[in-house]
């Protein structure tokens, strides 16, 4: 009798690096695999910033994951002395008085116990003067919310799961058959075999390939996402943090943005889904409809960075579950393996609320929520 449950966590980004320490701190002997390292420039997780915020919509339970989240991201920070998140303040603009999603977010915030001030228009124009507000009829400022470090968060997390005992190797698994169940080990890209008790596939939008008949493209869709970082004039104090706040423009496309930070410039990304994407095999340049879309934005938004110069790109993909809730159940036929991933392109700073549900499920045998499981697309 082996005294630990033995765990292979396949996928170090978000989902899974943090999946991987928490089951270690619950006792379990974990192995976690990368097939090109946690934060890698293919995975979701890759790249350098992701927003940390609670305003969520009638969408949940989100709010309340994003502020659990967020404690034990500070906790981390605390407990590895370094530090991802950075606390700008998130400000979610809405150009009606009625806007759903911004008024269904309130007493959701009030709830997770999210701090945050509702502005009128005038108010964002007179502390944000770099912003042009004419069309914003009010805000949601969360003053206590910012961004994350995404690469480099992963990496630590990883270091982390090392330091306390965790075995990480950079080896990718074979999509064999993983359908069939794993009963010989799970097939490594070296031609070996690695045997455990329990299985967590966190590989984000490659769940689809790993999977194609109980995930395939129909539950997890990749899209390509362009986003286009900006330089700010020399000496510029205005689009860089501290004195703007990340921001979320939620107009007839949604249009987000992190001031320049660490030297990289003006982040700005439309969150509209984009063409369909293989995380493995696809270009990562970006298209010139949508730097000119952006352009004509800042121009609208932010009149003096119009014209500025793009100084860098990056393509990522969003790995879509139909309904943007995240996945996390049981493989139907195989109970040893477990599925995390449909992110939707919100699922980063939740990385660490998701480790810590995962690993209790796993280590206590309970069943997911139904919000998460798979059945819920049969319904
Ligand atoms: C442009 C963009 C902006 C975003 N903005 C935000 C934001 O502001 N806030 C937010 O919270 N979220 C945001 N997201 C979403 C968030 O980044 C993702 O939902 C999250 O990072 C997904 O993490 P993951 O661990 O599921 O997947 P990934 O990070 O993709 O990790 C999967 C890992 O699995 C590995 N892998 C795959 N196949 C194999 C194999 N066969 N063998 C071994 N390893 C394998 C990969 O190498 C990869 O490292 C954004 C995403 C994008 C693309």
């Amino acid at each position: 009798m082996r005294s630990k449950s033995q765990v292979v966590v396949v996928g170090a980004g978000a989902f899974g690096g943090w999946t991987a320490l928490f089951l270690l701190r619950r006792g379990a002997q974990v192995t976690l695999l990368d097939a090109w390292g946690p934060g890698n420039s293919r995975s979701s997780s890759g790249g350098e910033t992701r927003i940390m915020r609670g305003t969520y919509g009638p969408d949940q339970p989100y709010t309340k994951m994003a502020a659990r989240a967020l404690r034990l991201w500070k906790e981390h920070e605390t407990r590895w002395a370094r530090q991802f998140f950075h606390r700008t303040g998130v400000l979610w603009i809405a150009t009606s008085e009625n806007a759903r999603y911004e008024r269904s977010s309130l007493p959701m915030l009030r709830e997770a116990g999210i701090a945050y001030e509702e502005l009128s228009g005038r108010e964002v124009g007179q502390r944000w003067p770099q912003m042009n507000v004419e069309d914003v009829r009010w805000a949601i400022y969360e003053s206590e919310s910012g961004y994350l470090t995404a690469r480099t968060a992963c990496q630590a997390v990883v270091e982390g799961f090392r330091a306390e005992g965790g075995e990480y190797k950079q080896i990718a698994v074979s999509p064999r058959d993983l359908e069939a169940g794993i009963r010989d080990g799970l097939l490594l890209s070296d031609g070996s075999r690695l045997a455990a008790d329990q299985f967590v596939f966190a590989c984000g939008p490659w769940l689809s390939q790993l999977f194609p008949e109980t995930i395939g493209a129909r539950r997890i869709r990749p899209t390509k996402q362009d986003v286009f970082f900006f330089g700010a004039p020399a000496g510029d104090a205005c689009f860089a943090e501290p004195k703007l706040p990340v921001w979320a423009d939620n107009r007839d496309r949604f249009i987000y943005g992190i001031p320049a930070a660490d030297g990289r410039g003006f982040k700005v990304a439309d969150d509209t889904r984009g063409p369909e994407f293989d995380p493995t095999s696809g270009e990562r340049a970006v298209s010139e409809a949508g730097l000119k879309m952006i352009r004509d934005y800042i121009a609208f938004r932010f009149p003096a960075m119009k014209g500025a110069p793009l100084i860098e790109t990056r393509v990522c993909q969003y790995e879509n579950s139909p309904d943007n809730h995240l996945i996390i159940d049981r493989h139907p036929k195989a109970k040893n393996i477990w599925l995390v991933g449909g992110g939707s392109g919100h699922g980063f700073k939740h990385g660490p609320a998701v480790g810590e549900i995962v690993a209790r499920l796993l280590m206590e045998d309970e069943d997911p929520d139904p919000l998460f499981q798979l059945a819920r697309f049969e319904k």
